[in-house]
């Protein structure tokens, strides 16, 4: 059995470490990894994530850690895409009603952005880049989405962010209403996120 790789996460966000955590452990790939915050990271100079696209704003991000510290860093950036909304909130998602905005507002502002839509023009996808980088080398880009449609009313009490307006038409359940094995089944950043393990199995 091959040591695990250390990867570090370019986040304070311990939710999200446990997130990957979970999806690590789950995916069970040759190369057992193991994963832990970016020490001191609150400390470090910030990263502006200003791209246009999900995985610019990942690279960007796991590039400038990686010339701040030692080993492999990882970042990742994500989304909510609603093509009717000219791709919107997209990757102004987290401060899609606002900073520092709580998220049944972004949920709210894009009900009622939608609130004269139907059928098709519901259509939307989470996207989710995840960057790997060394000493400020790019190792690796991966970017997945999944696709749904947006709900007329929230549903479900699990997930985060969007999910409760999010409906996986495959489940017939909204991502809040999925467990969370469920959800990274099938999510952007659990698809993404083995694409990376695959991508780091096969550079050993
Ligand atoms: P970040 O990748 O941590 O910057 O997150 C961006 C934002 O996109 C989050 O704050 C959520 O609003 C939204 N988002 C990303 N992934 C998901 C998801 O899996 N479910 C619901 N919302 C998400």
């Amino acid at each position: 059995m091959r040591a695990p790789v250390e990867l570090f996460l370019a986040s304070s966000n311990l939710g999200k470490l446990k997130e990957y955590r979970v999806l690590a452990e789950a995916a069970a790939t040759s190369v057992p990894v193991e994963l832990a915050l970016l020490p001191e990271f609150g400390s470090l100079p910030a990263f502006e994530e200003n791209a246009p696209t999900f995985a610019e704003n990942a690279a960007g991000k796991a590039l400038h850690y990686s010339r701040l510290c030692e080993g492999l860093v990882f970042a990742d950036d994500s989304g909510l895409v609603v093509p009717t909304l000219g791709g919107a909130p997209g990757v102004h998602s987290a401060r899609y009603a606002g900073v520092n905005s709580p998220n049944s507002q972004g949920i709210q502002k894009l009900l009622k952005e939608l609130h004269d839509k139907v059928a098709v023009e519901r259509a939307a996808y989470f996207v989710c880049a995840i960057a790997l980088a060394k000493s400020g080398r790019a190792l690796a880009v991966v970017t997945d989405r999944v696709d749904g449609e947006i709900l007329e009313w929230p549903r479900g009490a699990g997930g985060f962010g969007y999910d409760p307006v999010f409906y996986f038409p495959p489940l017939k359940k909204t991502f809040a209403e999925l467990s969370a094995e469920g959800k990274n089944q099938h999510s952007h950043r659990g698809k993404a996120f083995r694409k990376l393990l695959a991508a780091l199995s096969s550079m050993l």
